[in-house]
């Protein structure tokens, strides 16, 4: 009986216990056990979704995220762009391209910061976590050893890895790396030591970084390459924040993991615009380098264990340890047709003032020079419309020619009518202008397009106040513009004005860099400087299209002093030079060009047959009376012949003289020329030369244009055409 009440009193417990019980067990766990179950639907849910953004919000929604701040900053750039629009065209030139930068940076930086905030949200970045396993598949399939890292490894034999994540890694994600990594440098013989890390800063995704290479795979670098292709496109009216933001999602929606690869390197020191680097192992000289404010240089000293870059801008926010990357390609400028018609500087932003330049193309600042056979001799010419010079020292198409003198002989006039004289001719020109006044460049632009000939001529302007660096590059930016439209067929006329001030920059960046310096303390390599530079002249072949260079470099002598280094390297470059005299200067005979030490080594070739025909003994005969002239200074018995030599010299000097800007053609050059050297101008008084000139050109054109004509395309300047010129001056001499 008391058996029977233990065993009911016993159920009577257990059900107690049991009821009692899952209440408690309920109570205890039940809130962690939905908890748990949610989470584990959630994460069944996440390996679902094909792709780790498939949880990123609309555009718009996007944008409503951050409306506040959106709406901050497009108040801020729309009153930037109302004041740009509020200035005229005058000051917009000086005040546009700033305002512009700004306008835009402050775009990016708040575009910048609202994807960062939304990439935060614990939503987004479990999406951005899925993706883990795949980025790092990704870099596993990529990675290798650069020769830079087995040039290290012969001296150390540990590569550092580091693995650098926004949040804690999985251990099998670690120590698949590990593996692999080790295992790859155990096949060459080395070892590795891996450091994993976290970084918050790259929002997500993962980077791996083996010596100097990094394996990117993270959001902040993909923001990095969105800003960076953006800021390459004109700056647009609706390129407002939302627009921006609404971009990136779009280019978000359909992210793969995709992995950048790129060298890495840090700064050591900076100053006076060079910095050195250490690390980017596999840096080539050229290359362009990036700092982390934004900033670009260019590789110009490569030592075992240091790397020197000049910085094309402002070097103040470089800080030493900063770290410093490789853009992967050679320094290179904007290229085409859309640069004609335009002011640039060194690097090919345009600052005129006109707006963005839509160059679909690029090309490297250095670039071999054409070889033999890709050249064809010189001989067509090209007519600088000078007449002292298209009869004495003739320049043709393809050819270096030196325009050399003491400063203010008229070296920059000479190139200026030359640029001129080429409107209608097919001829691109480019005017390089390095460390010159600021005015000046102003002043020549002006000339230029009131004689209508902008539209076919570039100015690359590096003023005296730019840096050496800059001043450096821009004739060889100058030449990369030059080549595309000689590669493309076209003919082009190139014009350093002057290589004296390059020189001198080139001096002051190699001191700098401590390189040794030579003779005048130039560095040793500055004759290569500018024969590689003046080497990219050429006539190309007919199979390469015929295009051409011609070449006016312009140096800068002190007291007619032609035998200082510089001048020596460039006159042993060049093709000839013309040599602008400063006492002829100012005794009034301009163009200043001294006909006993200006020589054309090639343009001879390039002449038409009648200039080449009329002007053979113009030489001899410019240098006899020069030679009389001076020793008649001391004579005073002057028999008839003596005097009607010395007569027709001064007259002959006399039709060589010529104003600025106004070029004359081959023809009339060619009559002038017979002319007053076979005595048809004798009897006139040197002064009525100009009076004489203007008229025989006014009867040429108006009564002769045929002869003109014959006398320009003539292949052989024979009798005939002869008599008939003689002819038709003594026509024109009855008649006055
Ligand atoms: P710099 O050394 O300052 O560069 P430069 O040698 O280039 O000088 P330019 O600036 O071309 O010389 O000319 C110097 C001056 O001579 C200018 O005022 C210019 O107008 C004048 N000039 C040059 N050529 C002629 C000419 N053919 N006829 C009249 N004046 C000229
Ligand atoms: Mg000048």
């Amino acid at each position: 009986m008391e058996f029977k009440y233990v065993i009911i009193n016993f159920l009577i417990l257990v059900a107690v216990l049991v009821i009692a019980g899952r209440k408690t067990v309920k109570k205890l766990f039940g809130g962690r056990y939905e908890r748990i179950n949610s989470e584990l639907d959630r994460a069944e849910e996440i390996e679902k979704m094909p792709m780790p953004f498939l949880e990123m919000p609309s555009a718009e929604s996007l944008t409503a995220d951050c409306s506040e701040e959106t709406e901050k900053a497009e108040s801020i750039v729309a009153e930037k762009i109302a004041s740009i629009e509020s200035f005229g065209e005058r000051e917009k030139s000086e005040i546009h391209r700033g305002m512009i930068e700004d306008a835009r940076k402050e775009l990016f930086s708040v575009m910048k910061e609202n994807v960062t905030n939304l990439f935060s949200y614990e939503k987004y970045q479990n999406a951005i976590r899925a993706l883990d396993r795949q980025v790092i598949d990704e870099i596993l399939k990529k990675i290798s050893l650069t020769p830079g890292d087995m040039a290290y490894l012969k001296h150390h034999d540990v590569l550092y890895v580091t693995l650098t994540s926004a949040y804690p890694l999985s251990e099998d994600i670690v120590a698949d790396v590990d593996k692999a990594t080790s295992g790859m440098l155990e096949a060459v013989g080395g070892k590795t030591s891996l450091w994993v890390k976290e970084d918050s800063e790259l929002i997500g995704g993962l980077r791996l970084r083996i010596g100097d290479t990094v394996y990117d795979g993270t959001v902040s670098e993909e923001l990095y390459q969105f800003s960076k292709n953006l800021s390459r496109e004109p700056i647009m009216h609706d390129d407002t924040v939302g627009h921006l933001i609404q971009e990136f999602t779009e280019k978000a929606e359909s992210f793969r993991p995709k992995i950048h690869q790129y060298q890495l390197g840090r700064v050591m020191t900076v100053s006076d615009g060079i910095c050195w680097m250490d690390g980017l192992a596999d840096i080539m000289y050229g290359e362009v380098v990036e700092f982390e404010c934004g900033e670009r240089g260019m590789v110009l000293d490569i030592q075992q264990n240091r790397i020197g870059c000049v910085i094309f801008g402002d070097f103040a926010q470089i800080e030493s340890g900063s770290r410093v990357r490789r853009v992967g390609r050679i320094a290179s400028v904007p290229v085409g047709e859309c640069l004609l018609g335009r002011v640039v500087d060194a690097l090919g932003n345009p600052i005129d003032a006109m707006g963005y330049l839509p160059c679909k193309e690029t090309r490297p600042i250095e670039y071999k020079a054409p070889g033999i056979l890709d050249r064809a001799p010189v001989n067509s010419p090209l007519h600088t419309g000078i007449k002292a010079i298209d009869a004495l020292v003739p320049i043709g198409k393809g050819q270096r020619e030196l325009i050399i003198g003491d400063r203010q002989t008229g070296k920059t006039a000479i190139a200026v009518d030359t640029i001129i004289n080429q409107k209608g001719k097919d001829t691109v020109c480019i005017y390089v202008a390095i460390g010159q006044k600021d005015t000046l460049v102003a002043e020549i632009k002006e000339k230029l397009e009131s004689h209508g000939a902008m539209e076919y001529t570039t100015i690359i302007a590096v003023p005296a106040s730019a840096s050496a660096a800059l001043q450096y590059i821009a004739p060889f930016s100058g030449s990369a513009m030059a080549e595309y439209f000689m590669y493309a067929g076209k003919d082009v006329l190139i014009v350093y004005d002057d290589l004296s001030k390059h020189a001198v920059a080139y001096r002051e960046l190699s001191l700098l860099l401590h390189r040794p310096s030579g003779r005048e303390a130039y560095p040793g390599d500055i004759f290569y400087l500018h024969s590689r530079l003046l080497e990219r002249a050429a006539h190309l072949s007919d199979e390469l299209g015929g295009g051409s260079i011609t070449a006016l470099p312009i140096i800068e002598t002190l007291a007619g002093d032609i035998s200082a280094y510089i001048p020596t390297n460039v006159i042993s470059i060049t093709d000839g030079q013309i040599f602008l005299d400063a006492e002829l200067f100012n005794a009034g005979q301009r163009p200043a060009v001294n006909v006993g030490l200006s020589v054309s080594r090639v343009g001879g070739a390039a002449q038409t047959p009648s200039m080449k025909k009329v002007s053979s003994s113009l030489r001899t005969r410019l240098a006899q009376y020069r030679e009389l002239a001076e020793f008649m200074q001391f004579g005073s018995d002057i028999d008839e012949e003596t005097k009607k030599t010395l007569a027709s010299g001064k007259l002959l000097t006399e039709a060589l003289r010529q104003p600025r800007y106004a070029p004359i053609g081959d023809s009339m050059q060619t009559v002038l020329i017979f002319a007053v050297s076979n005595g048809f101008a004798d009897g006139i008084s040197p002064d009525s030369m100009e009076s004489f000139e203007r008229e025989l050109y006014k009867f040429m054109l108006e009564e002769k244009s045929e002869l003109a004509v014959k006398l320009k395309e003539a292949k052989k300047f024979d009798d005939e055409l002869k008599n008939e010129l003689i002819k038709a001056l003594s026509e024109f001499n009855e008649r006055s």
